[in-house]
């Protein structure tokens, strides 16, 4: 049947014990095959609660998860909780062994009956996620963001259908995130490989996922392609998830010449264009924050401070008074 999904929950719930507001309440989520699904959520939301009940690590109270129509198993029914099609990569790497060489560790997931196979296996796996000229090195001599390869290197060696995420990249250097990113997006496309991940970091999944999930105290807000929530969320808790963005009421929106009728006007810094002027009722530069190609400002009028991307690097110093132009913005 081609219309079954890959991936469901069917009305899951998992509410842990003396806790009325805690995991995930009710939830249906349907995930796409040969995709990267971001879960997105502030800390306790229920994200990794989600993550274990669709890998199977956890029972839900209610409802059913189906992994092409047939039920996932829960821990109690099975002798090695999760799913044998699928694999999970935490922040932590405990499953290493240190004092083994990368090669070892990965070649180690695979079972010895094929010697060929599994010397092939192991080096096409390394090659994708650019570990070859570090096969001999010893795991303990890695870098957290290496360790992080060897550990995904040996969830996918095993080709599951499903690589599940949570918050792996947490432990690593911002430099060596994004080409942990690229690579695993590559992965992705050449192997299809689908991939859930769990992330509160906006950069990450804006620019990895082709589909995020918003949950919201256990249970899910709102759901869409990145570029379509990053511009048009339907919750002031989205756009601050994925925007370091402004959030006036509709009384300081008229220091922006905006007429709002809801209480909360959300402004991204990218939404302002500024305009050197004398007037002294203006808003003034409190601050400028260098961020290499580009520079945050902080103004201030009255109590209500306004932080805008300012690209013409240096045109404002400290003091400074301006007047702002709100190209876009967003009410709640
Ligand atoms: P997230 O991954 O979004 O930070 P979690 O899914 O880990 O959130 O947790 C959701 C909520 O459930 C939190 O309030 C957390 O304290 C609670 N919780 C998680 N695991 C347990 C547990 N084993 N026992 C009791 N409460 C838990
Ligand atoms: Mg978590």
């Amino acid at each position: 049947m081609s219309d079954t999904p890959f991936l469901q929950a069917i009305a899951v719930s998992k509410i842990y014990p003396g806790k009325q507001l805690s995991g995930v309440k009710q939830t249906n989520i349907v995930i796409e095959p040969g995709k990267i699904t971001a879960i997105i959520g502030e800390s306790g939301s229920g994200k990794s609660t989600l993550l274990r009940l669709l890998y199977g690590l956890l029972s839900p109270d209610e409802g059913t998860v189906l992994f092409k129509g047939e039920r996932i198993w829960g821990p109690e029914e099975k002798l090695i909780p999760g799913h044998d099609a699928m694999k999970m990569v935490t922040q932590h790497t405990d499953d290493l062994n240190l004092f083994a060489k990368v090669w070892d560790n990965v070649a180690a997931m695979l079972p010895a009956t094929d010697l060929n196979a599994k010397q092939q296996k192991t080096e096409e796996v390394l090659k994708q996620l650019n570990m070859a000229r570090m096969a001999d090195k010893r795991v303990a001599d890695l870098s957290g963001g290496e360790k992080q390869r060897v550990a995904i290197a040996r969830a996918i060696i095993t080709r599951p259908q499903v690589l599940l995420l949570d918050e792996p990249f947490n432990q690593v250097d911002t430099s060596f995130r994004e080409g942990l990113q690229h690579d695993i997006r590559q992965i992705v496309k050449e192997i299809g490989l689908t991939v859930i991940m769990v992330s509160h970091d906006p950069a990450e999944v804006l620019s990895m996922a082709d589909k995020l999930v918003v949950l919201k105290q256990g249970e899910i807000i709102e759901e869409g392609h990145p570029k379509v929530l990053y511009q048009y969320p339907q919750n002031l808790y989205t756009a601050q998830l994925l925007s370091n963005c402004n959030v006036l009421t509709a009384a300081e929106a008229t220091l922006c010449d905006l007429k709002a009728t809801k209480t909360n006007v959300v402004i991204y810094p990218e939404w302002i264009k500024l305009k050197l002027i004398t007037k002294t009722k203006a808003w003034t530069v409190n601050q400028v924050l260098f961020k290499g190609f580009y520079e945050d400002l902080i103004l201030q009028q009255n109590e209500t401070l306004l932080r805008v991307v300012n690209e013409e690097s240096g045109k404002y110093t400290e003091g400074d008074k301006v007047a702002v132009r709100v190209g876009k913005w967003l009410e709640y």
